[in-house]
């Protein structure tokens, strides 16, 4: 399942494009554009994949933490889950915990 950053509507993985508005979902699923906007960010240290509690074989050997450059698209090619792979990415901040305060990515 892909969501739509235009209209919030839902397409299956295999999607190109947008079900709704047609827009190109390599550049504005939800995910793409969440990953676009950490690879922008330099306070972005790499990016984590995120995986469903009973997401299936495929995605649970993709999660695990990616250079920025090197992050798996999503939704995960080969994903075998019947409603599709729901996997999603995560920032890995630099170290701003010491601070005692949580910043948003
Ligand atoms: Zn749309
Ligand atoms: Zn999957």
């Amino acid at each position: 399942m892909q969501t739509c950053s235009k209209c919030n509507i839902s397409s299956p993985d295999n999607a190109q494009n947008c079900v709704h508005c047609d827009a190109d979902l390599r550049e504005y699923s939800a995910t793409a554009v969440a990953l676009e906007r950490f690879r922008a960010n330099p306070r972005v240290k790499a990016v984590r994949v995120t995986v469903a509690d009973d997401a299936c074989p495929v995605c649970y050997g993709a999660m695990k933490t990616y250079p920025k450059d090197e992050a798996l698209r999503l939704p995960l090619e080969g994903c075998s889950h019947e409603h599709g792979c729901r996997c999603f990415y995560e920032p890995v901040l630099e170290e701003t915990a010491i601070m005692g305060k949580v910043e948003q990515a």
